[in-house]
């Protein structure tokens, strides 16, 4: 058994019933093989032990009362995963598949994500079982507000600072943030996606959907290619899949089809982008009624059947294992040529294997949708020198630093012999700072 094998037999062992954290363990920990060969100090420090175990994780009761005075108990989660880098640092999610294993897989992989921004975050992530579809903005509060009342003992600017994640937007950022200040008495870069009346950053909504297209533009470019007239299926219709989709427009792509968890719509003349946001930003409704306003649009109940849809380049923005390998097979069937991953894990193992002996150019999500917390640590910086910089300053910086993340991961697999393999390269690319520091700290 190599090195790691032996890390991902004990991982499974000591953590049984975490399937999405195994999964993301052996993804990650399986590309790093010829790293660990190349660095036989790791294995003698016991780096990847250290590495897949997190720093922290807290759980703890989240008790609030509905609009009929009746008490609900949700579980509530965050996993401090690694500091080396920089504080912890990832989102919050609220919706009712969450658990610890999910949890886990997404403060993993945030720590390599993390890295790969090029800036001073670490990883962490936190959230809830709690479902605020249909609830109402005043029991959305009760529950931010005891969701807050526990976490903010172990959050702070300098410690760990959350941002949003599904089920997690400026409303209920609002709601953290106000129960925050008021028990801890400190107006702080704390939670990052703040409003812009209270610190947040311009550019902060659109930054993972327009990083997403910003990466997979450079991508392109580096194939003497672009966006101009490639038709284009994006899954999800909330705050990622909404700004992929205008970017992608701006650039010339042709979005022909969305979803939401019900099902999807199909519109060959383009996506009206305005009604999609009329009716999940604004309305918070389901994606069902583009159909009954938009002519040439057609709904089909059930996701699954978008990734039928002939693509030049598929954005996959919605959810973990969104894409398995039958629907990886329909797409290389209808010949795509570019994937990349806004969502965090949107392909399972098997998927990705056959997108990449296909020779679809595959961009994995910590790469690809690092643009939100990238633009969150920009966020982090304008709070701590309490400024502000205009949405184009910030815009370019996100550019930047997607277009840099491009190259380190592309210049990663090349020198390890894996050219064009961007799971490798974004892996490897994210890992050796964090080992770096990890080595420089001695064992902690
Ligand atoms: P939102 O809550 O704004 O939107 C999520 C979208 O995905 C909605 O359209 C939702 O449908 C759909 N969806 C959720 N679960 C499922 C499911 N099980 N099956 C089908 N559709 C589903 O979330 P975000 O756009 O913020 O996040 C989307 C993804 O991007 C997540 O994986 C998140 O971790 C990742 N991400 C987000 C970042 C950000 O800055 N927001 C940063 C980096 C990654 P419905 O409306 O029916 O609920």
């Amino acid at each position: 058994m190599t090195y790691v094998e032996r890390v991902l037999d004990e991982l499974k062992k000591k953590n049984p019933n975490e399937p999405e954290f195994h999964q993301a363990a052996t993804e990650i920990l399986t590309s790093l093989e010829p790293v660990v060969e190349k660095h036989p100090e790791y294995e003698a420090n016991a780096l990847l032990e250290r590495f897949v175990e997190p720093e922290r994780v807290i759980m703890f009761r989240v008790p609030w009362t509905d609009d009929n005075g009746k008490v609900h108990v949700n579980k509530g989660y965050r996993v401090e995963f690694n500091s080396a880098i920089g504080p912890y640092k990832g989102g919050l999610r609220f919706h009712p598949t969450v658990n610890l294993s999910i949890i886990k897989f997404l403060g993993f992989e945030q720590i390599l994500k993390n890295s790969l921004t090029g800036l001073p975050i670490g990883g962490g992530k936190g959230g809830s079982d709690f479902d605020p579809k249909g609830k109402s903005d005043r029991e959305v509060m009760n529950f931010c507000q005891s969701f807050m009342t526990e976490l903010c003992r172990h959050i702070g600017p300098d410690t760990d600072v959350p941002a949003g994640d599904i089920g997690v937007g400026g409303r209920e950022i609002g709601y953290l943030f106000g129960q925050y200040k008021r028990i801890r008495d400190e107006h702080t870069g704390v939670l990052t996606g703040r409003g812009l009346s209270y610190g947040g950053s311009l550019a902060r909504t659109e930054a993972t959907g327009y990083g997403l297209v910003y990466i997979t533009e450079e991508a392109l470019k580096m194939r003497g290619d672009s966006f101009e007239g490639k038709t284009v299926v994006i899954s999800g219709s909330g705050n990622v899949a909404i700004y992929a989709c205008q970017k992608a427009q701006q650039l010339g792509a042709n979005v022909v089809a969305m979803y939401d968890s019900n099902g999807y719509v199909y519109d060959p003349e383009g996506i009206k982008l305005d009604i999609i946001q009329d009716i999940k930003e604004v309305k918070r409704g389901r994606i069902k009624e583009y159909a009954q306003r938009v002519k040439s649009a057609t709904y089909t109940e059930g996701c699954k059947g978008i990734w039928g849809i002939k693509c030049d380049i598929a954005l996959p923005c919605a959810t973990q294992n969104e894409i398995d390998l039958e629907s990886a097979e329909k797409l290389i069937a209808n010949g795509v040529k570019y994937v990349s991953e806004g969502a965090n894990m949107p392909s399972t193992l098997d998927a990705i294997d056959a997108f990449q002996k296909a020779g679809v150019v595959f961009i994995p999500a910590k790469a690809a949708n690092a643009g939100g917390v990238g633009v969150s640590a920009l966020e982090m910086a304008q709070s701590s020198q309490r400024i502000f910089w205009t949405f184009e300053e910030v815009d370019a910086k996100l550019k930047n630093i997607m277009v840099n993340i491009y190259h380190n991961m592309d210049d990663a697999a090349k020198e390890y012999g894996y050219e064009g393999n961007y799971v490798m390269g974004a892996n490897i690319a994210g890992f050796m700072k964090v080992a770096d520091a990890m080595m420089a700290h001695g064992i902690v």
